[in-house]
């Protein structure tokens, strides 16, 4: 349920709403919006009477029902209005959502070693990326295929944020890592294969650093939005939702299939930013640019595209990764999109 407080409503008066709804067993959550303020309420509200909330102040304007089972994830719960991811980088505060312009984030699939995570580091950066990502942990597979360098690669990523000054984007897979890793990241990945692992998930919503879930291969929108919750009931508000693929029927053409359609459904089911990886998404790196105009013309927040300076040497995801020149490509290809939807420049607008 939400209680939506008039405009120029008094603090004061905010704040004992919220203790007396408090008092009834709620959880009272203070949501500043833009115009107005909203108290979100979670707890046992079934058989509350919108009316009787009503009652408790002249200054209460209206009283919601927030009918979808994802509560705090859902755009009613902030009452429209879109939320902001702000993530603090050696580079500057970089606001990633839907008022603010596109974010990209780019880098290899696995950190292999320092050389190559820090050139790719400078030239993603230079192509105009505000984040780097490299996997330390890798989710694989086969028990047989690489699973990445794990804490030694985390201190190869700090060495590339020290030369770049780029935000990291790092996947934690345990919640045995997550404090070493969040000593590493700017904000954390929750991969696919982990979107159902609510102890991980609880987790890193119990943590400071934001937190980027990807889209679990064949979970439903409302099974992802929930995920969501998850980390948003355990108290982490900072949390971006990336659209990642999912499995597709035709392997032969496609490693799954990047469902574009997610962008206007869950701009109209919740508040959170999002995210698309067209890299994951289709598996091949001819297939990237395309995909990648077209989530920004169909008003993605932010894109994650996997970036090696060697794509045939790569240890994980060599052939879905573009090399550094092709990436500073297809960046000025976006940037024309990205201009008409008044959305760019990149990258000195998303630096504050
Ligand atoms: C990745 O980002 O490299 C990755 C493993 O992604 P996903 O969890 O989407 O497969
Ligand atoms: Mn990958």
């Amino acid at each position: 349920m939400i209680v939506v407080m008039k405009a120029g409503s008094p603090e004061a008066e905010v704040t004992r709403v919220a203790q007396e709804l408090g008092e009834w067993g709620l959880i009272p959550e203070k949501i500043v919006g833009k115009h107005k303020v909203v108290l979100g309420l979670v707890g046992d509200t079934v058989d509350l009477d919108p009316l009787q909330i009503q009652e408790v102040s002249p200054w209460i304007e209206q009283v919601l029902r927030v009918e979808q089972p994802f509560k705090r994830a859902s755009r009613e719960y902030r009452h429209g209005e879109g939320s902001t991811v702000v993530v603090s980088t050696p580079g500057g505060l970089v606001h990633i959502g839907e008022n603010h312009p596109v974010v990209i984030v780019a880098g290899p699939c696995s950190v292999e070693n320092e050389e190559m995570i820090v050139e790719t580091a400078r030239r993603v950066k230079a192509a105009g990326a505000q984040f780097l990502r490299g996997g330390a942990y890798k989710p694989r597979t086969s028990p047989y295929a690489f699973q990445g360098h794990g804490e030694s690669a985390l201190g190869l990523l700090a060495a590339a944020r020290e030369a770049t000054g780029l935000g990291i984007i790092t996947e934690v897979m345990d919640t045995a890592d997550m404090e070493k890793v969040g000593e590493f990241a700017d904000v954390l990945q929750v991969g696919a294969r982990n979107m159902h692992n609510f102890s991980l998930l609880k987790k890193v919503g119990a943590q400071p650093k934001p937190v980027l879930l990807k889209r679990g291969m064949s979970a439903t929108i409302e099974e992802w939005l929930m995920a969501a919750e998850y980390i948003l009931a355990a108290g982490n508000p900072n949390v971006i939702l990336c659209e990642r693929g999912i499995r597709t029927f035709d392997r032969q053409y496609a490693r799954n299939t990047l469902d574009l359609s997610v962008l206007p459904v869950l701009r109209s089911l919740t508040h959170l930013p999002i995210m698309i990886d067209p890299s994951h998404g289709t598996g091949r790196a001819e297939y990237v640019p395309a995909m990648a105009m077209a989530a920004i013309a169909a008003g993605t927040d932010s894109l994650m595209i996997e970036v090696h300076p060697n794509p045939a040497k790569a240890l994980s995801d060599g052939p879905q990764s573009l090399t550094p020149e092709r990436f500073d490509r297809l960046v000025k290809e976006l940037s024309v999109i990205g201009k008409a939807i008044e959305r760019w420049p990149q990258p000195e607008a998303a630096l504050a």
